[in-house]
């Protein structure tokens, strides 16, 4: 790879923000240069190259330039003599703030469990405070991950496995998909070598056989779209990200013929009535699959996510998922929250459910602080990788991957899962092990002379919630059962 330059920044800024002051990006590049003057990277380069990457994945991101300069800076005050007092008088108030709290999420020198409250602990802090502090942070990792070859095993392992149990499960409540999925894929490659190159294989093997594929179909597409007058801003095949395949793989028992959105097309088109005619076009052409069409429009997942999406069988009977958004959705889709910094918008905050979920955390957080000993309980249940699943009415519920019926009955009220006699899942009917899936929509079929649950519900249930109640439920009918039978036996006395 080539060295990264400050050209190839001001480059990707001027992408994006043609008027952008780029004489203050290459004073600070140069301020962050003499700074970090004769240090070097464990890789042997200068160490300038690690801010520099930094900056340049947010650039990527169309990050707006007190964000790029705040990354230029984030290690100066930690290793450098140069104060943050310093800082704040050459870049003001705002830019020193950032680097500030970049500084203060650094190092935890616990370990165990320890590490993780402290590490967890000291994000949700920065998040409350400034979420641009947060994008910066992940920014860090991933250029910190696609350098970790040289550095020794277990500290590769160690840094592999928080960015998969901290940062991206926190990225993908962030709605920041692009970044979430950059920094998954370095850390896959660590934690797990040997399914990493085999997932691997796997995905260029059929990427050969697909690229020819997908010409076909965009040609197809771009035809039926322009005959009705719809300018598609670009049609692409999106790849597959190995971490996602290998969970996917993982779900389906090895299965990869079960893995539907394995070809992925993508459409961008210029409003949002276009992404809905060109909905039924696709489905003029190609016949959809049944349930697999998701309005994540009109009803966006709770951490934001806007797409159409469609599995058809295309051409030659291929089964192919299609995303349909506009380009504005698209960014928001890619960089969640970082969409608020873009070009040079000031972050004027409209409700967003990204942002709902900012609050809770640090509701949660001030509920750590307090009480420590919930903390294996909310790892397991707050930072695992969520589903969200809809109610008939279109409320959300966020539910722990994996999931069943039941565990969503008694989210909704402990008399919905003690009444519970069935479930459908998007219309059908569904047993009460199905697990759950994004975007499902569940009605549960209530049985109003049932009052206590089966027992093997125990089983089924995944959240502790459910588990509880159940179990509340079981002992109060327990506690019925032994006084009718007292009563009983008194009269017959
Ligand atoms: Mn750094």
């Amino acid at each position: 790879m080539a060295t990264l330059t400050l050209n190839h920044l001001l480059d990707l800024i001027k992408k994006y923000h043609p008027d952008a002051d780029l004489d203050l990006v290459k004073l600070t590049y140069e301020y962050s240069c003499q700074a970090h003057s004769g240090q070097k990277r464990k890789t042997g380069e200068n160490y300038i190259i690690h801010p520099l990457g930094t900056a340049c994945i947010l650039a990527e991101m169309k990050v707006n330039i007190p964000v790029i300069i705040a990354a230029l800076l984030h290690d100066v005050p930690e290793d450098t003599p140069v104060t943050m007092e310093e800082i704040e008088k050459e870049f003001g108030k705002d830019i020193a703030g950032m680097v500030a709290g970049v500084t203060k999420l650094g190092h935890v020198k616990y370990r165990g469990v320890e590490r993780y409250i402290e590490n967890l602990r000291k994000m949700f802090v920065a998040m409350a405070q400034d979420l641009r502090v947060i994008i910066i942070k992940f920014a860090d990792r991933l250029n910190n991950l696609e350098s970790l070859h040289s550095l020794p095993p277990d500290k590769q392992k160690r840094i592999a496995q928080e960015t998969l149990e901290i940062y991206t499960p926190i990225a993908n409540r962030l709605g920041m998909g692009e970044l979430k999925g950059r920094m998954e894929d370095a850390a896959f490659a660590y934690l797990y070598p040997e399914a990493f190159q085999k997932i691997n294989t796997l995905i260029s093997r059929q990427q050969k056989i697909q690229e020819k594929y997908i010409q076909k179909i965009k040609r197809i597409a771009n035809h039926e779209l322009s005959k009705n007058n719809i300018h598609a801003v670009s049609i692409h095949g999106r790849a597959k990200r190995l971490y996602s395949l290998f969970r996917k793989l993982e779900e389906k028992g090895g299965d990869i013929s079960k893995v539907y959105d394995l070809i992925a097309v993508r459409i961008i088109v210029e409003t949002i009535g276009d992404c809905y005619a060109t909905l039924g076009l696709l489905h003029n052409i190609w016949r959809p699959i049944k349930g697999r069409i998701k309005d994540y429009i009109a009803q966006p997942k709770p951490n934001g996510y806007r797409s159409l999406h469609t599995t058809v069988f295309c051409e030659d009977n291929e089964i192919v998922e299609f995303q349909i958004r506009t380009q504005r959705i698209h960014e928001e889709a890619e960089y969640g929250v970082a969409a608020y910094w873009h070009y040079d918008e000031k972050g004027s905050l409209r409700p967003d459910p990204r942002l709902k979920w900012v609050s809770e955390l640090t509701k949660w957080r001030r509920e750590l602080d307090q009480n420590i000993k919930h903390l294996e309980e909310m790892k397991i249940d707050i930072l695992q990788t969520r589903i969200f699943v809809f109610t008939p009415q279109g409320d959300v519920i966020d539910l722990p991957d994996g999931a069943t019926p039941i565990d969503f009955a008694y989210h909704i009220h402990t008399d919905v899962g003690n009444k519970c006699a069935g479930a459908l899942i998007n219309d059908q009917i569904a047993n009460l092990n199905t697990s759950l899936k994004n975007g499902d929509v569940i009605e549960i079929i209530l049985d109003k002379n049932r009052k206590t649950p089966n027992p093997d519900w125990l089983k089924l249930a995944k959240t502790n919630v459910a588990k509880n109640k159940i179990r509340n439920s079981l002992k109060t009918k327990r506690n019925h059962t032994t006084t009718s039978l007292l009563n009983k036996f008194k009269l017959s006395n």
